[in-house]
């Protein structure tokens, strides 16, 4: 079984990769450039959930399953930004750092319960005959006043887990596998596809 990893984030794919191995052990994995995809995929839709589908639908091929996930944090007293617009949070030219800076900026002088957010992911699956399959996991936290952590990506160095005590960026790559977002979501995904799977 091929399955195409619609992607370009490294950290990303590896996340993806290490679930999709744990629930399909032989399945071969191809990444973009695997598949030679060089398109820019303009994600113009309103929702996680579309934006998903969108990058799914832009890479999928007959015969072959397609997996991509949109994921952002969403932040209770920003109302829920920076949402679908994470990963250019700061602007259309900027990175890691800016993002995280701007959400420092942004939450200054608020502090409790007022920091509270989430990590949301949404897996979208094309399967070989074009059936579609969308799954949602999000997991709550808290944004930190200043950076702790090394490891991860994105706002995981801000991202507090109250029940490991831990940021995101703190933890080990399991550690974050087993609790994160992308777990969640990829824990529905499994569920669903074993039962798509079944009715072939
Ligand atoms: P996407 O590639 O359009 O789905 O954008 C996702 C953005 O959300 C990334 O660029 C990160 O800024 C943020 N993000 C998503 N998942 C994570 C995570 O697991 N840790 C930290 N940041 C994340």
């Amino acid at each position: 079984m091929k399955i195409i990893v619609a992607s370009n984030n490294k950290h990303k794919i590896a996340e993806l990769d290490s679930f999709l191995k744990k629930y399909c052990p032989d399945a071969e994995l191809l990444s973009l450039a695997d598949i030679g995809f060089t398109g820019e995929i303009v994600e113009d839709g309103d929702t996680f959930e579309e934006n998903a589908m969108i990058k799914a639908r832009a890479v999928w091929q007959k015969g072959c399953i397609t997996v991509a996930d949109d994921s952002g944090l969403s932040v209770d007293a920003l109302g829920g930004a920076p949402g679908i617009y994470s990963a250019r949070y700061a602007g259309d030219v900027c990175d890691y750092k800016k993002n995280n800076e701007k959400l420092l900026r942004e939450l200054s002088g608020l502090d409790g319960r007022q920091r509270r957010a989430k990590f949301v992911s949404v897996i979208a699956c094309i399967l070989p005959d074009g059936r579609e399959i969308l799954s949602r996991g999000e997991c709550l936290g808290e944004i930190l006043t200043e950076y702790r952590g090394d490891n991860g990506f994105g706002y995981d160095p801000l991202f507090y887990y109250a029940p490991l005590g831990k940021s995101f960026a703190e933890m080990s790559a399991d550690e974050k596998n087993s609790v994160s977002h992308r777990a969640r979501s990829m824990a529905a995904f499994a569920e669903k596809f074993s039962k798509e799977v079944e009715k072939c």
